[in-house]
């Protein structure tokens, strides 16, 4: 067995101590899935304009051609092993990406505090549908009032979702790993902050968070024995 290091022992001592662990994730905990997150524009149009509400109502169909490229994409990736050990160990995660990588895991214990691509709403009568509903038309609408359907992420600059729940949930912590976000957003880093204040160790794993679980994983079954 390798050493560990004392980032990585605190974690296996966390673990077989059967005490609760939160994890904060960003968009580098899905690099090694192969998501083209370097896609710094498209169509000449930068993503982080793209992602902005009065892009979306000014160009719907470029948005939706965005969304539509996206969830295609992103459907070929499966979750990384550090997506899957986080769902295996029964971490609370709390998570700045829309690319549905931990939901595909069957994780339940999990915030998206940017929502999701997996579904598209009415911002009329509430109606849900799933991402591909109207595929065949540039910019879905609602068959009941219809509205141009919206994505259900948050848009850039938004309020992000469920944040006093993900407030509550990391204050449970006994220890806080925050994995591939460098902390740039406020929310996420708010978050941080606040266990911080509560004294609950945080570790920071921004790169390999595949090989950086898995020789915890490893060492943590070597305690048990199994
Ligand atoms: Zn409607």
């Amino acid at each position: 067995m390798k050493a560990c290091t004392t980032d990585q022992e605190l974690v296996i001592n966390t673990l077989t101590a059967g005490r609760k662990i939160v994890a904060i994730t960003g968009a580098g905990i899905s690099v090694s899935a192969g998501l083209p997150l370097g896609d710094d524009e498209f169509e000449g149009a930068p993503v982080e304009k793209i992602l902005t509400r009065p892009f979306f109502v000014r160009r719907p169909a470029q948005f939706y051609r965005w969304f539509r490229h996206c969830v295609r994409e992103w459907s070929k990736a499966s979750p990384t092993s550090a997506h899957q050990l986080l769902k295996l160990w029964g971490v609370d995660v709390i998570t700045q990406n829309i690319d549905n990588l931990h939901m595909s895991t069957g994780s339940s214990r999990l915030i998206e505090l940017h929502g999701s691509t997996r579904s598209l709403y009415c911002p009329r009568c509430r109606q849900r549908f799933p991402n591909h509903f109207h595929e065949q038309l540039a910019v879905p609408f609602c068959p009941t009032c219809n509205n141009v359907l919206h994505p259900d992420i948050v848009f850039v600059g938004e309020p992000v979702r469920h944040f006093s729940h993900a407030v509550v949930m990391t204050c449970k912590a006994d220890i806080v790993l925050v994995i591939g976000t460098e902390l740039t957003m406020l929310p996420c880093r708010g978050l941080v902050e606040i266990a911080k204040r509560n004294n609950t160790t945080v570790v920071s794993i921004n790169e390999e968070a595949d090989s950086f679980l898995m020789e915890v994983h490893a060492q943590t079954q070597f305690a048990r024995g199994t």
